[in-house]
């Protein structure tokens, strides 16, 4: 038994690879989610997939230490429910751990895709060896998975860690959790592009424009960090203002939970040296002098790769504190 699989189930793709002790990936696929109609297509094609991917290998079953997932959202880790998936419409509190366990006949565990990932961020990657840490991911959403005293911060109803859905102001703009102002309001991806399309509209120059050859619709994050990356000083403010945002909300968990290392993820943290920058800044600004001392703000290292690197180290986590002498 020297075999994980990592699963990582996303709006858009499942990804799936045989993951070894020391988080090297094998046999890596990806299929889409919407290829199967419905949440009973999708149980089987995981099923298949897997059995596939240990076999495609030349393993058995009994080669398999155990299969970690990663899905959005928040996960019930007693049963590995999870309570919807985008583009699934059908998909509504689905028992996906105990059904995959009990078809498979091997070891499954389930959790929301950004605690997994801070997982694997601590045992693998730029987290390495902290006890108390805050992961962040910056993309269409901003997630958040804590580590606190070396374990996994869950919460009471296994909510915790939703740093995207930090409050930073009294009003502010209409977020998708149903309330306003959140972090995700002012740093997710859709809210960044609509603010530069308003002050390009609004008679803002800026490269960005010629970069999309004047087509507004055409511009992302990543055209953003192209022109900031050609020295365009609008572009530059744009991610100053999206990490200033965040690192006031950063700075409150610095003083909350005093963490040692707050690791950045996801699309937007491929950003320039402005957004990181801005973060730093604001959290010695505005967090308590000691706190903000210690904490380290870091780039997650394990890229793309890091969904599926989580999901199966989320195994070796759980057996770990299964084998753990009790207290
Ligand atoms: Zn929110």
């Amino acid at each position: 038994m020297q075999h994980l699989i990592g699963v990582d189930i996303g709006g858009t793709n499942i990804k799936l690879a045989l993951v070894d002790k020391k988080a090297h990936l094998t046999g890596r696929r990806t299929f889409s989610t919407t290829s199967f109609k419905g949440k009973h297509a999708l149980i089987d094609g995981i099923v298949s997939q897997i059995d596939d991917l240990i076999s495609g290998q030349g393993l058995k079953k009994k080669d398999i230490i155990g299969v970690g997932i990663g899905a959005p959202g928040i996960i019930d880790i007693r049963t590995g429910t999870v309570h919807s998936l985008t583009n699934i419409p059908d998909w509504r509190e689905v028992p996906l751990g105990n059904i995959l366990k009990k078809r498979l006949s091997i070891s499954v565990f389930v959790d929301n895709d950004v605690n997994v990932m801070a997982l694997g961020e601590v045992y693998f990657g730029a987290g390495h060896g902290a006890v108390n840490m805050l992961c962040i991911t910056l993309g269409t959403g901003v997630g958040g998975g804590l580590i606190l005293d070396g374990r996994l911060y869950r919460g009471s109803s296994y909510a915790a860690g939703e740093f995207g859905h930090v409050p930073i102001n009294i009003d502010g703009p209409k977020c998708k959790c149903g309330s306003w102002a959140c972090v995700e309001a002012y740093a997710g991806n859709s809210y960044i592009v609509k603010d530069v399309i308003r002050q390009i509209k609004a008679g803002q120059k800026t490269l960005i424009t010629e970069l999309v050859e004047g087509d507004l619709s055409k511009i992302t994050p990543e055209v953003i960090s192209e022109a900031e990356r050609k020295g365009d000083k609008f572009a530059k403010k744009v991610w100053a203002d999206v990490g200033n945002k965040i690192g006031v909300g950063l700075a409150g968990v610095v003083n909350l939970l005093n963490v040692e290392k707050i690791v950045i993820g996801g699309g937007v943290a491929e950003a320039g040296k402005s957004l990181f920058d801005s973060i730093k800044k604001t959290i010695h600004a505005r967090a308590m002098k000691l706190p903000a001392k210690t904490v380290k703000v870091v780039k997650a290292k394990l890229g793309y790769d890091a969904g599926l690197i989580g999901a199966a180290t989320l195994v070796l986590y759980e057996l770990e504190r299964e084998n753990a002498p009790k207290k």
